[in-house]
């Protein structure tokens, strides 16, 4: 069996995260997330992901499959519940097919994401797929060190969560003052 299958979210989670994941040779950090809008940006993440994998000495693998459009519709009814399951099903069915012992998400360090629904997301997954799940927390103050200090090293750090509702939303958030 190897050890430990990251699911990464993206560069920064997976930085911020490092220091709290077991260490095993066999590691290694899956990029995974078919809903970052516009395409663009998907690439940038994806390769702020391999740079953040050659400064930890991580093995990094893109997994290049995108959202079509039934998952962009569900998306839209479910948000981040099906976004959560989708991506981590497919994640950590390749963890089993590759021959993991234990699986995890970068997801679980971001004060950004809902911690409660990702963590149920989660324990569903594991007794359904049967691969075990490492959990972890982080304290909100040692993420934002660690995305700072990760930013400092002009490694690009996204300031939306990913879909297009969220992309609309951080728009709107900047535009604010145009209106109020
Ligand atoms: S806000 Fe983030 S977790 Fe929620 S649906 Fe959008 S991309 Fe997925």
């Amino acid at each position: 069996m190897k050890g430990l299958y990251i699911h990464s979210c993206c560069g920064p989670c997976l930085y911020a995260s490092w220091p709290l994941l077991p260490k095993v040779q066999t590691n290694v950090a899956v990029f995974y997330n078919p809903n970052i809008e516009p395409p663009s940006e998907w690439a940038r993440r994806a390769d702020a992901f391999l740079d953040v994998c050659d400064m930890l000495g991580c093995h990094g693998i893109v997994d290049t499959v995108l959202g079509d459009t039934s998952f962009h519709s569900s998306i839209v009814a479910g948000r981040c519940a099906v976004c959560y399951r989708a991506r981590l099903e497919r994640a950590m069915v390749d963890a089993k097919n590759r021959g993991f012992e234990r699986f995890t998400t970068t997801l679980l360090s971001s004060p950004r994401q809902n911690q409660p629904l990702l963590r149920s997301v989660l324990q569903e997954l594991e007794s359904l797929i049967g691969v075990s799940v490492f959990f972890f927390d982080q304290a909100p103050e040692e993420y934002e060190a660690r995305v700072r200090d990760l930013k400092n090293q002009q490694v690009y750090v996204q300031n939306y969560c990913g879909c297009f509702a969220s992309l609309v939303e951080k728009e709107r958030f900047s535009l604010r003052g145009l209106w109020e």
